[in-house]
């Protein structure tokens, strides 16, 4: 009778946390997104309950139901299971499900999260204050996504970017760079992280005034620095990007 939502990290098993091993061994089923469960080796005991991307709901209310017959079940996310994914959703339908939901044991097990990953594999953009968002408005509209960078850029803060660009969304990355351009200089860092922690990785930096918005996919993660963000050149190496500290004075 337990519900545990497992965050797989980024990428490769190595991003597994012990905690994350341990609960995925203990589950009878195992419920997720096709290619996270990809990623995972379970054994011919444990039943696989693979689903689409934008099934969230309906794989959450699965998973409670299963596990409200008693068995342990997990259900895995990609990165930490808290950002943009499922541990929401479970909780979205423990909210609106029957009582029988509300009495499960249903445990968290953080991950590494996109935006960890990547900024780790470049330095530091997010050395200070700093803000996530999620691109896709899917499930909210598009003139709060443009009202929150607004406000995040004013504010000062390094901007994580989640979920830029879909099949079905093509434009709305392009739009934030130019939202977040006419508040920041041109040469203010900007970091796209694809597939970190996998085989096909690629990290590239670049400036506000030159993103590409052709770029990013989604597997990119987009970091947007500030006006004290910095990038160290090093001779034959990648460069450093870094947001120090301290903040000296209010620059917006
Ligand atoms: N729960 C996940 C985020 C899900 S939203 C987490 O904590 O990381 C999906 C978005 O996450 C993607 O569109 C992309 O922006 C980002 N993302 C997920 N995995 C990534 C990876 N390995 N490298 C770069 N970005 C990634």
């Amino acid at each position: 009778m337990s519900l545990t939502v497992i965050g797989i990290g980024p990428g490769d098993t190595c991003y597994l946390t012990a905690q994350a091993e341990a609960a995925l061994a203990a589950a009878d089923a195992v419920y997720g997104y096709g290619p996270y469960l990809d990623r995972l080796t379970l054994r011919a005991d444990q039943e696989r309950h693979a689903s689409d991307n934008r099934q969230e709901g309906a794989r959450a209310s699965a998973a409670l139901k299963h596990a409200a017959h008693g068995a342990k079940v997990a259900i895995v996310s990609g990165g930490d299971p808290g950002v943009f994914a499922m541990a929401a959703a479970i909780c979205e339908q423990i909210e609106i499900g029957p009582d029988a939901w509300r009495a499960l044991d249903v445990v968290v097990i953080p991950g590494i999260t996109a935006m960890l990953a990547v900024a780790a594999r470049i330095g530091a953009p997010l050395g200070h204050d700093f803000c996530a968002l999620s691109l896709s408005d899917n499930l909210k509209p598009w003139p709060l996504i443009e009202r929150r960078l607004d406000a995040a850029a004013q504010a000062g803060f390094v901007i994580a970017l989640y979920n830029p660009v879909s099949r079905a969304r093509p434009w709305q990355f392009g739009d934030a760079i130019e939202c977040l351009r006419s508040h920041l200089p041109p040469a203010t860092p900007v970091v796209f992280g694809r597939a970190v922690g996998r085989p096909d990785e690629r990290v590239e930096i670049t400036t506000l005034g030159a993103v590409n918005a052709t770029l990013a996919d989604m597997a990119t993660l987009v970091i947007v620095g500030t006006r004290e963000t910095r990038t160290i050149a090093r001779p034959g190496r990648p460069p450093l990007v870094y947001t120090p500290r301290a903040a000296a004075e209010v620059s917006v």
